[in-house]
């Protein structure tokens, strides 16, 4: 059983709907914006506040730390107090860590309780230890007896739940019997909702978090497999717990979350950034909009096409591509990161001096595209210094002109070309051409032609064969078609007629979904295509050509690859969104260490508000700084804490001695002049 019903088009998941306060969740409503507020939430005043500076930029619902039974009774005078200020209409969420007390007190005041079940009930010592099936069942049975009372009391007063599973919080006896992996989460996340279940209450709503888009992705879809497997619908809470703040955090929210809601996944969604929560909802908004513009697939219409690819869509495999050689230290191959291709202006010359004053060094532009509307455009063109160019010919351009112009062309340069399916003699042409003076030919067609040119293909020599989509416009994807589907279906294509040439995803106008020319428009069009794709383990060259600003473009690409964990160029930050737990400034600290840090190409440095989810995020992390009691921070290697309450201001000093004595530490570029 699939967990989607196409792996091509968005067809939505039939979902029950759970009713959150005055709120649908699921069924045909639509994907609800949700964020949280960060104020200590026994300081009334400033989190009512906060609620309605959620609600007033388009929050649906918002969620509030308790994290004590103090703080839960002050729920009830936040929830009067937001009523009377005129938001009566959207629901609060108590969010609930490590203490049934608390979720019990809370649920007496707001429309739904978050439970993480890592940490309900159960013990989180990271102890190692074999957990006998009599063990296990003792421990089960302790969890149902804590978790019931909450159960009971949230049907009888009608208030929704949900079970939010986070990678980092998985409880030692789910860590020991399944491992830190999306199989534990599920597992974990299963057992509640048989709890719950077993009162005949299902007003449930699902999340599996992590901070990895890859883990996170796996998670929901193996969730859902389980879930249809047991004859369960409840809707899917969707976020990458986490994900920083800037471009960064835009950029793995949006792989994460996209890729789960193209395949029809999901229905409310909460964006974390490290940043005013405010700033949160302006995102989930464009990559809801952009999603629920795929929205009207079915099922009936999909039904005559194969709907899915031979991909494990639970585990992640790079897909087997050839060894493309594309001129000095520029390979594209199995053992290599995807190679980053940059359009070039119009003044080629000017885009090259651009890039080379744009402070690049740790993510150069490897290859240079040109559109070469006519022959001439491919004269004298300026030396590409380390980079190679890729040529976009136009089809007009016949070999006849190459071969005078081929002798000025560096040998590794792309000649980029569409063809369609009656094409097979030009394609064998073209690929013949490159062969014989060392370039190398990328193909764009539609994936419905490699039919009439697969036999071609398969003639052809891999060394000089890469791919990319063609033959498409804009609008020819048709009901819930989208561009991630149509490579999907070239990769597909391409397996089946035994073909490893690579893949080029190619983010452009015509690739895009909906939206605006902004550029968190084209970030989240590119974090969707690219991401959802590279974390299948798709593609091996990728380009941004909506952002025609070569540095930018260049940058953004790099930034992309690094949120997909295809390819890393500078440190990794793993930083909370902080609530209203945090301990210290949760966004200037994260600044702080990031202008100390942020050159550490390689090393993963996690910064939490609180142990919550502190020390299992850690697990991911080469190093970790955490807030163990206020002004006191805690230093992890990996998820071992190797120094405590440290006061705050010796705190960044010591982080960096840490990373230094761990070896992790090179002092960064100078600043250029
Ligand atoms: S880790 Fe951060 S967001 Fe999570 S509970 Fe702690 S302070 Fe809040």
């Amino acid at each position: 059983m699939s967990y989607c019903a196409s792996r091509f088009h968005t067809v939505r998941r039939p979902t029950v709907e759970v009713a959150v306060g005055a709120v649908g969740v699921g069924g045909t409503n639509p994907i609800r914006l949700q964020s949280m507020t960060t104020s200590d939430t026994q300081d009334v005043a400033a989190t009512v506040r906060q609620s309605i500076a959620l609600a007033e930029v388009g929050c649906e619902i918002v969620r509030i730390t308790a994290p004590n039974v103090a703080a839960a009774k002050c729920l009830g005078e936040i929830r009067a107090q937001f009523t009377a200020a005129g938001f009566g209409h959207i629901p609060l969420v108590a969010d609930i860590h490590f203490l049934p007390s608390a979720a019990m007190e809370a649920v007496e005041h707001v429309e739904k309780v978050r439970v993480n079940p890592g940490n309900y009930a159960d013990k989180k010592k990271f102890a190692v230890r074999e957990y006998s099936d009599a063990d296990y069942e003792t421990e089960l049975q302790r969890l149902h007896e804590a978790f019931s009372p909450l159960v009971k009391r949230s049907k009888e007063l009608g208030r929704a739940m949900r079970i939010g599973t986070n990678h980092g919080s998985l409880s030692d006896r789910l860590m020991n019997r399944y491992g830190d992996t999306p199989l534990g989460m599920v597992e974990s996340a299963l057992e509640f909702i048989r709890i719950a279940e077993s009162h005949s209450y299902r007003q449930l709503i699902l999340s599996m978090k992590s901070s990895n888009p890859k883990v996170m992705i796996q998670a929901y879809r193996l969730l859902v497999q389980r879930m249809a497997q047991a004859g369960m619908h409840y809707p899917l809470h969707l976020g990458v717990t986490e994900a920083g703040d800037g471009e960064d955090g835009r950029i793995k929210s949006a792989i994460g979350i996209g890729s789960l809601l193209l395949d029809g996944l999901g229905d409310t969604i909460r964006v974390s950034l490290t940043e005013d929560s405010v700033y949160e909802i302006p995102v989930a908004r464009a990559i809801a909009e952009k999603a629920m513009s795929r929205w009207g697939g079915d099922i009936a219409s999909l039904a005559a096409e194969n709907s899915t690819d031979g991909i494990d869509p639970y585990h992640f495999t790079k897909r087997e591509t050839a060894t493309l050689h594309l001129g000095p230290g520029i390979t594209v191959g199995p053992e290599q990161p995807p190679r980053v291709i940059v359009r070039a202006g119009e003044d080629v010359a000017a885009t090259l001096a651009q890039l080379g004053a744009g402070k690049l060094k740790d993510t150069p532009p490897e290859i240079l595209l040109l559109a070469a509307p006519s022959a001439a455009r491919l004269a004298n063109l300026p030396n590409p210094g380390a980079s190679s160019y890729a040529l976009e010919l136009a089809t007009s351009i016949g070999l006849a002109e190459l071969k005078g112009l081929a002798i000025h062309l560096p040998p590794g340069t792309i000649l980029v070309r569409d063809f369609a399916g009656h094409e097979a003699p030009e394609l064998a042409a073209f690929a013949q051409f490159a062969h014989e003076h060392q370039f190398a030919l990328a193909a764009a067609i539609d994936p419905d032609a490699l039919p009439a040119l697969g036999p071609t293909i398969q003639q052809l020599d891999h060394e000089r064969l890469l791919f990319t989509l063609g033959g498409f416009s804009a609008r020819s994807f048709g009901f819930g078609g989208h561009a991630v589907g149509r490579y999907r279906r070239l990769a597909e294509g391409l397996r089946a007629i035994g073909s490893r040439a690579p893949i080029w995803i190619r983010n452009t106008a015509d690739t895009a979904m909906r939206g605006d020319n902004t550029f968190l428009s084209k970030l989240l069009e590119a974090s969707f295509l690219s991401g959802a794709l590279l974390c299948d383990g798709i593609g091996d060259l990728v380009s941004i050509e909506t952002e025609l600003d070569p540095v930018r473009a260049t940058r953004l690409t790099y930034n992309v690859l690094q949120g997909a964990g295809a390819r890393i160029s500078k440190t990794e930050f793993v930083a909370c969104p902080s609530c209203g737990r945090t301990l210290f400034d949760l966004q200037a600290t994260t600044q702080r260490i990031r202008s100390q840090t942020g050159h550490l190409k390689g090393v993963k440095l996690a910064i939490m508000g609180c142990i919550v989810n502190g020390p299992g995020e850690m697990a991911d992390a080469d190093f970790g700084y955490v807030g163990g009691a206020p002004g006191k921070i805690n230093l992890y290697v990996g998820k071992n804490c190797v120094q405590y309450n440290i006061p705050q201001e010796a705190a960044d000093a010591k982080l960096i001695a840490l990373i230094k004595e761990h070896g992790k530490w090179f002092d960064p570029e100078p600043a250029h002049a």
